[in-house]
């Protein structure tokens, strides 16, 4: 059954898993016997010649004995870039396997690893499902089937996967586990992750929760000992962790007496590349040529229509560009508000990185991946082999490069802009601009040859920038769940954002002031209510947003107050027609 069916029968994903559970008990009944001899042993005996290291032996014993209980049992795999997760993670699978039942195996995003399905292939074939966004319905529901049918041993998805109905169900992986994209932002809203945990708790099976940088929400689990931590903290390779080089880009501007994009030594470290004919990797994550345009005359910046965001121009398309609602218009030739020709195109994205690289090291291969190129089916796996197999110098673009790939003859990873990872006043910026440095750096120096991270950043100061250069997971941990103690927001609270939305922003105000209201004669001394305020982005596909953000103490406190809430405001009839609550949420934007 699709997705989408079971969730519109069952009304909520978490229902929605409680009775897939339920049936797959029945089901496992009727599903064939299994097929193989249920030796873990057997299953654990080195497979492709790869030994493990002493680190890899340890923590598989670990998880095989838990494997062997048949109990629910979740892990935190913790293991720095380059140690290996991969490893033990397919390890696991083939011990489950092997014992009769069947695992899950989610990753954020399949179109961006096609390296991984490939080795998930060659090394499952026949048994291997695969569900992802690329499928058309009819390939989803004949997956579906064969899932069902209990003839896929191994299940490979990304986050609606968790729903997928596997008879026998005996292990959940869920890689990257920190990665924004396991939580559905639209309707039925849920995290991918917090499903597999409850899955793996119904249906009585070993979890593993893997990242290189977990989540705070997993670490203060695993530090309050209701996740088992298991930690993998070197290397594989002979290289171990690249050295990081903090560029401060303020003193760069100072002795060069002009603004540039590329600083003296990440140029110096392309080029040294080039000579060994090794490979580099560049990060800026904002695409594009130019991230906003600005009236030199009149000061007016160049918004959207209908979004409160300054307009990127895309060069190649001569186009502008709003990276919300994806609206375009052509490129003026003169300001809208006050008719002046002195326009500036201010900020670097991807577009004028790669014609800076060009124009800098004629003659190298400089190939650009982000959302621009990346479309069109296959796209991304073309441009990727083409790296693994040694035809491109220079690969640059946007975090689509930082995820999880493993390019041995990479020895360089630049990043541009680090500081901009941190622009967006939201709660959870640091610790995301830590799991993208920290991701990306981790892409240098896989192999034997040792690797080298150069970071440019004006603001270098700021400590999430300056853990990742440490590759200090645990210090960022620390200092930054302090914070979050102290300002009351999750994991320590839990969190809600009600944003109502409106064409017109006074009424929008309004609505939202009569649900503050109602909150706050609900709420008892432990619940917090703020707002209601302007979001961020305060206006966004012609609606404008205005929020009120509601913090418990736990999620139980947080669901009766938000419930009450809502019946409160049916009885006094304020007809609220754009709220929209979400619950855990991501950002606060
Ligand atoms: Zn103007
Ligand atoms: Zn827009």
């Amino acid at each position: 059954m699709p997705v989408a069916d079971l969730l519109h029968l069952s009304g909520a994903p978490r229902a929605a898993l409680r009775g897939l559970v339920a049936r797959d008990r029945v089901a496992i009944e009727t599903v064939e016997s299994p097929r193989r001899p249920a030796s873990l042993e057997m299953a654990l005996e080195p497979l492709e010649t790869v030994t493990p290291t002493e680190d890899q032996a340890r923590v598989i014993e670990a998880i095989q004995g838990s494997l062997e209980a048949r109990v629910f049992a979740p892990f935190l795999l913790h293991g720095v870039t380059g140690s290996g997760k991969t490893e033990i993670y397919l390890r696991a699978i083939e011990a489950v396997v092997a014992s009769g039942r069947r695992a899950l195996y989610l990753v954020p995003e399949i179109g961006l690893t096609p390296l991984l399905a490939r080795r998930m292939r060659s090394r499952f074939g026949e048994v291997l499902a695969l569900l992802h966004s690329g499928l058309t319905e009819g390939e989803r529901y004949d997956e579906w089937r064969r899932i069902r049918d209990g003839k896929a041993d191994v299940v490979l998805g990304a986050r609606s996967a968790v729903f997928a109905p596997i008879p026998g169900l005996g292990l959940i992986v869920v890689d990257e586990e920190h990665d924004a994209s396991f939580k559905q932002e639209e309707h039925p809203r849920y995290n991918g992750r917090d499903l597999a945990i409850l899955r793996g708790k119904l249906a009585k099976t070993v979890v593993i929760l893997g990242s290189a940088t977990p989540s705070m929400e997993t670490f203060l689990q695993a530090r309050r000992g209701r996740y088992r931590l298991l930690s993998l903290p070197g290397r594989i390779g002979r290289a171990g962790l690249p050295p990081v080089e903090l560029v401060d880009m303020r003193r760069e501007f100072e002795e060069v007496g002009r603004e540039t994009v590329l600083s003296r030594r990440l140029l110096a470290g392309l080029e040294e590349r080039l000579r060994r004919s090794e490979q580099s990797l560049v990060l800026l994550n904002r695409r594009g040529f130019s991230t906003f345009v600005l009236c030199r005359t009149c000061g007016e910046q160049i918004q959207c229509r209908h979004c409160s965001i300054p307009m990127t121009l895309h060069l190649r398309r001569r186009r502008l560009n709003c990276h919300y609602c994806d609206d375009t218009r052509p490129v003026p030739a003169a300001c809208p508000a006050c008719g002046s020709e002195h326009l500036h195109f201010g900020g670097t994205g991807t577009e004028r990185l790669e014609d800076v690289l060009k124009t800098a090291l004629p003659g190298a291969r400089v190939e650009r991946l982000d959302r621009d190129t990346a479309r069109g089916r296959g796209s991304v796996e073309r441009l990727l082999t083409r790296v693994e197999r040694g035809e491109v110098d220079i690969l640059l673009g946007t975090q689509m490069i930082a995820k999880g790939h493993d390019f041995p003859n990479v020895t360089l990873v630049g990043v541009v802009a680090a500081d901009a990872l941190l622009g967006l006043p939201d709660f959870r910026a640091g610790e995301r601009a830590f799991q993208l440095l920290s991701q990306v750096a981790g892409r240098s120096g896989r192999g034997d040859r040792a690797g080298e991270v150069i970071v440019q950043a004006y603001y270098a100061d700021h400590h999430a920038i300056r853990y990742a250069c440490d590759h200090d997971y645990v210090g960022f941990a620390a200092r930054e769940l302090t914070y979050r103690r102290a300002m009351n927001y999750p994991p320590y609270a839990a969190l809600a954002v009600l944003l109502v939305k409106g064409r017109v922003f006074e009424r929008a105000r309004e609505e939202a002031e009569g649900i503050a209201r109602t909150l706050r004669g609900l709420a008892g001394r432990r619940i917090q209510v703020l707002g209601p305020a302007p979001a961020p982005f305060e206006r966004l596909r012609g609606d404008y947003r205005v929020q009120i953000l509601v913090k418990a103490p736990n999620r139980k406190d947080l669901q009766a107050i938000v419930a009450d809430t809502l019946q409160a405001l049916d009885r006094i009839k304020l007809n609220v027609q754009n709220l929209v609550i979400d619950i855990d949420p991501m950002s606060t934007l």
